[in-house]
Formats: structure tokens, C-alpha cells, sequence
């Protein structure tokens, strides 16, 4: 059976952490979407890593960990990640790549730089990893699949035709230096040696690992609000964040998908410009920031300081709803303990109307937060186990937010590690 891990919101959920401790009794982990440009954080036995493109499964020996075709696959960084952690002492993963996945190439990062220097200020806030430039290619079809390194001849002539159109921009557009072709086929048959002992028929895998009973966790990367349709266009990213979506990136049925794990965050946290309705700012977000996720909240790939906002049941229950979530993990609860009283967004004032339904882009712009405080429980949850043993505040809380967002807390996860996981019984959650 399939199960996917996805988020509700801006992304930097925690998914990763959950990824992580559900891939102990799965067989497949695998990415589906999404480039190096987000990471996620994994705090286990080893240490703690930082991981961009592979999946949060890496660090189990019985696990496979699968690059899908939907993903914006980065080889040489693949490949540091890969010695990053074996250097680490991590046993060697057992790695897939798509044959169908296509390749980050270098020019998709350069053009991702310039574009955001042209755009100045109104930039849409871009790692610059490519991921925009790339599936833009994608889509013109004029990206290169992994496959098309094995393809000598197809591959030196598609190369020369995708540089000509791409000297243009970079001559007239962007006033760049022009690409090489030749320099970048060098460039891509070491790709070619790189990548050449993982690639695979990575959906034809996943049909008989699902025909021999096993399995799959599908770990998506950022979250509903970053998806390129149902998100806050076009502040979003440039892949479905959706687990609808893990069907298509994986090539798999996506009736197999039977149970879809959303993670939403206690608080709530964002990177890169657009609408934020539950924001804070000064003293209060700074709190907030540094005593959030597990040392802080800055990007695990940009290290840029995320902004801060309280719990928005408007932006999760629309998150959830888009997901197709049978399970809410709710995380970094633990970070909460601090506070005396805890406000949470429960509605949407727009144009003096209050509304509990997400809007599109320009409604959400004119948004007010409506609040509602809930006290706090002061003190430190961490090492708590039982749902029982949760401060009656802390529950409250909890139940609270189940209540406004529809979809069952089945997990709570309470610290960074594995074992921070508090399993519950939802009375939303159908039998
Ligand atoms: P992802 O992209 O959704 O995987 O999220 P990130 O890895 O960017 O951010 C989650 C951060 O919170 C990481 O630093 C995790 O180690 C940390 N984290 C995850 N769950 C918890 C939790 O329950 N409590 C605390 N304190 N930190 C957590």
C-alpha cells in the first residue's frame, strides 16, 4: 500500500521528521516533486542532517529511496548528499532514480539568478536552485530526462539546439555570457557517470514492490499554500505539492494511495514573500522564531530567517482539504509551552465579512487575522508519551484546532527526535 507525507502550509512542517519515523515500516521511500530548493530537517541516530533531495528514508537500511520523475533532480548535489551522509557514517542507501526524471542543468540556476535580478523587487523570493527555469523547460519541452544522457548522438544535437535559444535570452535579455555547447555536453556526461548506477524503470519498481506487498511512503516537499494551483499564486513553487500528485511523480496508480499523513505545524511559519494573514512581527516573532522547530526557524537551505505567524485553521483546513488527509500530524507543539496565553487565526475578515474559507490571491491579500486566544500550559511537553498525560491546556488546544479544521490529530509530535510521537485516538477519524 502507499502512504503519502505532505504538508498543509507554507512548507517546513516537519515533515521530514515524520517521513523518518514512518519509514521504519515502510520498504520505499520516494520523492515525488520538488527540487534541492527546499530541505528537510531529520534529528536520528546519526546526527542531524539537512536533506535536499534525498528522500527522509535514507537513513534505514531496509528501506529503497526513490527519485521520482516529477522531481527537479540536481546530480552533483544528489551526489554530495549522498557522500555527506556516508561520510557520516550512515550505511550506504540503497538509491533509485527515475529514468524519466529530468536533470536541473546549469544553466536553469544562472537563469533563476538573473531573473530575480531583472525582477528586482519584485522578485517571487527564489532559492535560486533552478527549480522555476527548470520546469518552465520541462513544460516548453525542452528539458532532458536522465535517460537522454544514455542517448550519445540525440543528446550532443539537443544540446545545441536548446543552447541556441538559450543564448538569446542570455545575450539580449539577460546581457550574460552565451553557454558553450560543447563545455556543457563535458558537463553532462560526467552527470552521465554519476548517476549511471542508480537509474531505474522507477515505476515498473513500484508496480511489483506494490504487487509483492510492500510499502511506499511518498514524502512531498513544502506544502498545500506552495502548490502551483491550488497555493497562493504566484507566490508558490513550481510542482505540485499535493499527494493527488505523488501518483504522477512516482508513476504510480493513484487509487493505491490509501493513506494520506498531513502535517501541520503548531504555529505557523513561511518563507519568501506573499500574503501571511496570521503573521507577527517584532519581539513576539523573534520569540517565537528562535525557540521554534529545533533551533530555530531559518531555512534549512537558504538559512534565511522565516517569518512567524500563529496557528491559521483557515490556511490547515484548506491545506488538509486539498491533501485528501486521512491523518493530521501536528508538530513542533512542544515550542508552545512558553507562552501564557496562545492566539490562533480562526477566521478571515475581508472587506468587513468574516469568512473560514481560504480565498484566491487578491481576496487573501485584503485578509484580516480573526482570533481567538486559548491559554497556555507552561511548561515543557517533551518526553510526554500518552495523550493522557498532555497538560488539560495542551489538549484543549489540540482539540480545539481539530475542531476547526475538520481532520483528524491522529499524531502529535512533541520533539525533534523519532520517538517524540504521541499517537491518538480522533473522534473525526472514520473506522
Ligand atoms: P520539513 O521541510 O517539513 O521536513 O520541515 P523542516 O525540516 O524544515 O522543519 C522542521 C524543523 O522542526 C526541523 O528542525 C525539525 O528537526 C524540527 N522538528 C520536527 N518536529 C518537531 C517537534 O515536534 N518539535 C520540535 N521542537 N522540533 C521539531
Amino acid at each position: 500500500m502507499v502512504k503519502a507525507v505532505v504538508g498543509a502550509n507554507w512548507g517546513d512542517e516537519g515533515k521530514g521528521k515524520i517521513t523518518d519515523m514512518m519509514a521504519e515500516k515502510a520498504d520505499v521511500i520516494v520523492r515525488f516533486q520538488g527540487g534541492a530548493n527546499a530541505g528537510h530537517t531529520i534529528v536520528n541516530c546519526y546526527g542531524k542532517f539537512a536533506l535536499h533531495t534525498l528522500p527522509s528514508g535514507v537513513f534505514y537500511g531496509h528501506t529503497t529511496s526513490v527519485i521520482g520523475n516529477g522531481v527537479a533532480l540536481n546530480i552533483p548535489l544528489l551526489f554530495k548528499e549522498i557522500q555527506s551522509i556516508v561520510e557520516r557514517n550512515v550505511p550506504m542507501p540503497k538509491i533509485l532514480v527515475s529514468d524519466r526524471a529530468q536533470i536541473v542543468m546549469p544553466y536553469h540556476i544562472l537563469f533563476d539568478q538573473y531573473e530575480e535580478e531583472r525582477l528586482g523587487g519584485k522578485s517571487f523570493g527564489s532559492t535560486k536552485s533552478g527549480i522555476a527555469p527548470f520546469y518552465s523547460d520541462k513544460y516548453a519541452k525542452i528539458g532532458f530526462q536522465v535517460n537522454e544522457l544514455f542517448d550519445e548522438e540525440g543528446l550532443a544535437e539537443k544540446v545545441r539546439s536548446v543552447c541556441a535559444v538559450k543564448n538569446v535570452l542570455l545575450k539580449h535579455l539577460y546581457n550574460k555570457p552565451e553557454i558553450d555547447p560543447e563545455e556543457l555536453l563535458k558537463t553532462l556526461h560526467e552527470y552521465k557517470e554519476m548517476i549511471a548506477p542508480y537509474v531505474c524503470d522507477v515505476s515498473s519498481f513500484l508496480d511489483r514492490a506494490l504487487k509483492d506487498g510492500k510499502t511506499v511512503l511518498l514524502e512531498g516537499q513544502l506544502g498545500t499554500l506552495k502548490d502551483p494551483d491550488h497555493g497562493i499564486y504566484p507566490m508558490v513553487t513550481s510542482s505540485s505539492t499535493l499527494a493527488a500528485y505523488g501518483a504522477v511523480g512516482a508513476g504510480i496508480p493513484p487509487y493505491e494511495i490509501k493513506q494520506v499523513v498531513t502535517v501541520c505545524k503548531a504555529y505557523s511559519s513561511a518563507v519568501g514573500a506573499g500574503a501571511f494573514v496570521s503573521e507577527i512581527f517584532g519581539d513576539e516573532a523573534d520569540e517565537l522564531r528562535r525557540r521554534g522547530g529545533d533551533g530555530g526557524e531559518y531555512g534549512a537551505t537558504t538559512g534565511r530567517p522565516r517569518r512567524m505567524g500563529w496557528f491559521d485553521c483557515v490556511a490547515s483546513k484548506y491545506g488538509c482539504r486539498l491533501q485528501g488527509t486521512t491523518d493530521v500530524a501536528f508538530t513542533v507543539l512542544d515550542v508552545l509551552g512558553y507562552l501564557d496565553e496562545i492566539p490562533v487565526c480562526v477566521g478571515y475578515e475581508i472587506d468587513g465579512k468574516v469568512t473560514t474559507d481560504f480565498p484566491v490571491t487578491h481576496l487573501l491579500e485584503k485578509a484580516k487575522p480573526v482570533l481567538r486566544t486559548l491559554p497556555g500550559w507552561k511548561c515543557d511537553i517533551r518526553g510526554i508519551d500518552r495523550y493522557e498525560d498532555l497538560p488539560e491546556n495542551c489538549r484543549n488546544y489540540i482539540e480545539f484546532i481539530e475542531k476547526q479544521i475538520g481532520y483528524p490529530i491522529t499524531m502529535i509530535s512533541n520533539g525533534p527526535r523519532r520517538q517524540d510521537i504521541i499517537y491518538r485516538e480522533s473522534p473525526l477519524k472514520k473506522a
